[in-house]
């Protein structure tokens, strides 16, 4: 079995209206259960000052398959500027929700991560980008989650930020490391769909682990390892058939995590292989000892 299908069960997702997608089989699109939960991840920009940012942060949001667009007491919205810079995105921009205040915007959110240009790790505790999407992600699975972006000017209060349970800073060159608010927005927003897009949040894509030209071995292909591999430790004496505690599941275990590929499974089989030769060749070796005596 897959291990991406372990958690992610793989659902059907929207497919674009015309591409005849699920019924011709020749372009299928899959969203995994994690990317489901993106519609519980609220972006919130909080006064925002400038229309095409808020715009261009829509924009950002849908590509990466986030909705949830919330304003707190934007200056000059809505505005033609920032439909222009939606470029397609004014389902999200014309289904963004207006707020006072800060707190009215965070109300029913039970994870709040706050962005700043400043690294302020003293007073909150921070993760970097990476490590909140991951949190973000598997939290949303579980309710509403906010991500929270400040003013162009002046980023978020240190009242504010007091509201977050996290801080996150984009690395950048310290000597400039304020981003333009919708290039942050996309940053976080495409690190968020990166996790949503891992089998297990936070955890490497597959790709690292075995090369997409040499795919990891099936399921039968383990099953019949694993066969081996046992063979030879009840032959080299390693593990007692009477008594096997948990030796074959703790390999098992190891093996499934490795996640081997063919190569690396030919090696495995073959030294296998050597070792039950080998093995013959002791006793072949011992008779003819024995036989010489
Ligand atoms: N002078 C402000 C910069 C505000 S930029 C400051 O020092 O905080 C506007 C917003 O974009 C910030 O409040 C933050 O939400 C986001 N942003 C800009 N650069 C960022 C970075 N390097 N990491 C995380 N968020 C950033």
């Amino acid at each position: 079995m897959m291990v991406g299908l372990d958690v992610g069960v793989l659902l059907p997702a929207f497919a674009p209206s015309g591409s005849g997608a699920g019924r011709s089989g020749t372009f299928r699109e899959y969203r995994t259960e994690s990317h489901m939960a993106l519609s519980n991840i609220r972006v919130v920009l909080v006064r925002p000052t400038h229309p095409g940012n808020i715009g261009a942060a829509a924009r950002a949001m849908k590509n990466m398959g986030l909705r949830q667009f919330s304003l707190v007491s934007p200056s000059g919205f809505p505005h033609a500027e920032a439909r222009a810079r939606a470029a397609g995105a004014d389902d999200v921009l014309d289904a963004a929700r207006l707020f006072g205040s800060l707190e009215e915007a965070l109300a029913g959110c039970r994870l709040v991560v706050g962005t700043s240009a400043r690294p302020r790790s003293i007073a909150w505790p921070s993760l970097d980008p990476r490590e909140a999407a991951a949190k973000i992600v598997e939290e949303s699975t579980h309710g509403q989650v906010a991500l929270i972006f400040g003013a162009e000017r002046t980023g978020l209060t240190n009242e504010q930020l007091d509201r977050c349970h996290y801080t996150v800073s984009i690395p950048a060159d310290p000597q400039f490391s304020s981003l333009n608010l919708a290039c942050a927005v996309q940053v976080m927003t495409y690190e968020i769909w990166c996790a949503a897009s891992r089998p297990f949040p936070g955890a490497l894509p597959d790709t690292a682990v075995a090369g997409p030209d040499v795919p990891p071995v099936s399921s039968e292909d383990l099953d019949r390892f694993y066969a081996h591999l046992e063979e030879v430790l009840v032959q080299i004496r390693f593990l007692d058939p009477a008594n096997p505690r948990k030796l074959m599941r703790r390999l098992m275990r190891l093996f499934n995590r490795s996640r081997p590929d063919h190569n690396e499974m030919n090696i495995l089989r073959g030294i296998l292989t050597a070792v039950q030769q080998a093995q013959r060749g002791v006793i072949f070796d011992k008779t003819r000892r024995e036989s010489q005596n």
